[in-house]
């Protein structure tokens, strides 16, 4: 999806109530199509004065704009989760806390908390363009899951190795999944999926699948054990 203002409002609303306990005050949104960024926030500084007059020395973030690209189509969750990293950065800057970094401990603990009580899956990496995944050839290993939906669409999950079991057996129990394959693939394509703790399943066109499926190899279990098979016919 590529989302428009008012679904950035309706999210941002939903998201200070749920994790923010309603405290960050309104600000403007605006679409961007840029390519550097998904989101991004942004702020004037100034330095601050007491009430005397004089210079404390202290910064002050304010005049904050909210800012997300629409120029890639991205799964809905992954939207959510850029309004969230976002609020975040929103959340620090305007309560003028200092962090140790851009991503310092105190993101990552707000992060960290958001993700355990909520269950998101918020990173502190900003994803990458489609330029950048195109530029990525670094070899890793991928266990992929491949879904047919009923309805005969097909998507994918990429589950992180200590999940690879318990998502196998979730894939049985959903009704919308017709059909899963499992298979393994050192192939870069693959790195601009995000590892998968839980079952997501992210779209993908069969043409796709067979171009970047070729090398992959098919993963058979047997119990609890998982058996790499021969490569793909
Ligand atoms: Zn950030």
């Amino acid at each position: 999806m590529r989302p428009t203002i008012s679904y950035i409002q309706q999210k941002f609303e939903e998201f200070n109530q749920l994790c923010f306990e309603g405290k960050l005050l309104p600000l403007p949104f605006k679409l961007s199509r840029a390519r550097t960024y998904l989101g991004q926030i942004a702020y004037k500084r100034r330095r601050k004065f007491s009430l005397l007059g004089l210079r404390s020395g202290g910064v002050e973030y304010y005049d904050f704009v909210f800012r997300i690209s629409t120029l890639l189509d991205l799964p809905k969750e992954e939207v959510d989760d850029t309004i969230l990293h976002e609020m975040i950065h929103y959340y620090i800057l305007s309560n003028q806390q200092k962090d140790t970094s851009t991503h310092g401990k105190l993101f990552r603990s707000i992060m960290n908390d958001i993700n355990t009580k909520f269950g998101r899956h918020i990173t502190i990496s900003h994803r990458r363009t489609k330029e950048e995944y195109e530029q990525d050839t670094c070899k890793r290993q991928h266990l992929i899951c491949v879904v047919e939906m009923e309805g005969g669409k097909r998507g994918i999950c990429i589950a992180a190795k200590t999940r690879l079991l318990s998502i196998w057996d979730t894939t049985k129990l959903v009704p919308a999944i017709r059909q899963a394959q499992w298979y393994l693939s050192h192939n870069p394509y693959f790195n601009r999926y995000p590892r998968c703790l839980s079952l997501k399943v992210y779209p993908i066109t069969e043409d796709i699948l067979q171009q970047q499926l070729q090398d992959a190899r098919p993963l058979i279990r047997q119990g609890s054990r998982i058996i790499v098979g021969r490569s793909v016919d």
